[in-house]
């Protein structure tokens, strides 16, 4: 999912990506832009949740099944055992830290698929034009990723992962575990199969620990040993300890679920209610030009004007001025924006009819061809002399 996700793309957009140059975040067809960041704030809440919920019930899931440094060590199995031989096979070990290279490659290739798309990461570095800021991200994820699968690879998640450490609170007497039987402890032909397995390296007849991750590489390891004296493996599956009966409606696990429900659907409603304008538009008295009077009795001001088509179509923009007394023409009065458009408009307004002066507010509007419109509000400054 993690190679593939990159490549797929909805309403022209990729599936799942943060673009860095335009500081948007496409996610699943929608596009939010900066100041709607508050809905990832409040995903990431809903995701905190479910991740307690899933932890309290089943345990370590996302250790051993889901997180990619288990899933990297397995890919890269090749290499532990090879090392783990008495007699090691030099082909074999060229072969495996072959393997750890390629996989840390692509992997860190893939996480930059995240932030440029696939298509162009990959064209550029046919062409060899990757640039720096690409090229370095590249080198210093592929080089950190192939130290960690060569050399600290399980040993991470016993010593340094923080969520291995956050374990203590995260279990209670009822959470799934992988668990030695100690009731069939004089069944155990003590053949250490299950120590050798161990990508952590313990021993998990000591008992729950830490360290384990819950990859049942253990269960694998001594169920066909204890198959061939027609008994169940030692080590297995448990909701708490061996013998317990489970208990899944636990009032940890009923506040943590109804949390979780609650924070999922708070973000969902907050998604589909973000719907931010299509439009923007600021504007403010332009210091580059002296307001005047022409020969006509006309009063001249100008504007720098930001306008932003947040939208996916392309957009005609009628410009108008509005003073509170009097009449104003601008020039330009339409501007063409682009899907995603973002143009600064030098904005010259000519009005008559002012006043007194010395200052006249003014309603600036900027009107798309839905009839949607966009105000700001800006001074007319009177010259009292031509
Ligand atoms: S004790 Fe078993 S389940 Fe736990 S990390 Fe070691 S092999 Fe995996
Ligand atoms: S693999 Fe099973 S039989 Fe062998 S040492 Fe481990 S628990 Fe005992």
């Amino acid at each position: 999912m993690f190679l593939g996700l990159p490549f797929v793309t909805l309403r022209g957009q990729s599936a799942l990506r943060f673009d860095v140059g335009s500081l948007k975040l496409h996610v699943l067809g929608a596009t939010l832009w900066m100041d709607e960041f508050f809905v990832v704030l409040l995903a990431t809440l809903a995701v905190s949740f479910v991740f307690l919920f899933v932890t309290f019930v089943w345990g370590r899931v996302w250790c051993g099944w889901s997180c990619p440094q288990t899933i990297l060590g397995d890919l890269t199995q090749a290499l532990a055992s090879e090392r783990a031989r008495k007699r090691r096979r030099p082909a074999r070990l060229a072969l495996a830290w072959g393997t750890v290279a390629m996989v840390s490659a692509v992997f860190s290739a893939a996480t930059l698929w995240y932030f440029v798309t696939p298509w162009e990461f990959l064209g550029r570095l046919v062409e060899g034009s990757l640039g720096p800021v690409l090229g370095w991200s590249w080198a210093v994820l592929g080089v950190t990723l192939f130290l960690d699968l060569g050399f600290v690879r399980g040993s991470f998640c016993a010593t340094t992962c923080p969520y291995a450490k956050l374990q203590g609170v995260l279990f209670d007497r009822a959470t799934l575990v992988v668990a030695y039987d100690e009731r069939r402890d004089a069944e155990c032909i003590d053949c250490l199969a299950c120590v050798r397995v161990c990508p952590t390296g313990i021993d998990i007849r000591d008992g729950l620990q830490a360290e384990c991750i819950a990859c049942a590489q253990c269960v694998d390891a001594c169920a066909p040993i204890l198959a061939k004296f027609g008994k169940p493996t030692l080590v297995d599956y448990f909701f708490g300890a061996p013998g317990d009966r489970p208990r899944l409606l636990r009032p940890v696990v009923l506040a943590l679920g109804a949390a979780s429900i609650l924070a999922v659907g708070g973000t969902v409603v907050a998604a589909v209610h973000a719907g931010r304008e299509s439009l923007d538009l600021t504007a403010s008295f332009s210091s580059r030009f002296v307001p005047r009077m022409g020969p006509d009795g006309r009063v001249v001001n100008a504007y720098d004007v930001a306008l932003e088509n947040r939208g996916r179509q392309k957009l005609t923009l009628t410009l108008a001025l509005a003073p509170v007394q009097g009449r104003a023409t601008v020039s330009p009065d339409r501007v063409e924006l682009a899907p995603g458009e973002h143009r600064k408009v030098f904005l010259v307004a000519s009005a008559s009819g002012l006043g007194a002066g010395p200052v006249v507010q003014a309603l600036l509007t900027a009107t798309g061809p839905g009839g949607d419109t966009v105000r700001a509000q800006v001074p007319m400054f009177l010259p009292r002399t031509p």
